[in-house]
């Protein structure tokens, strides 16, 4: 799957990585490295469903408790 176009202002998508902002109650923790699609333009930012299944799991394990990373602590999704 490739870049393909914004779907709200259908500027190129770039590949790149970002970050997501995960809150459980009042946890916190941001997912970083992320591998996305990213628009030049707006900001927007489309993950490929394996990187949306990935992202799933990690916010699963921080809503069971499996997952206790500290107020703003960094979960890297590269790994
Ligand atoms: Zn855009």
């Amino acid at each position: 799957m490739g870049p393909g176009e914004c779907l709200l202002c259908k500027s190129k998508m770039r590949e790149g990585t970002t970050e997501f902002v995960a809150r459980v109650g009042e946890q916190v923790a941001v997912i970083k490295n992320i591998p996305a699609f990213v628009c030049p333009n707006c900001d927007e930012a489309y993950y490929t469903i394996d990187t949306q299944r990935k992202i799933d799991r990690i916010m699963l394990a921080f809503n069971e408790g499996s997952l206790t990373p500290g107020p703003g602590d960094l979960v890297d999704c590269s790994r």
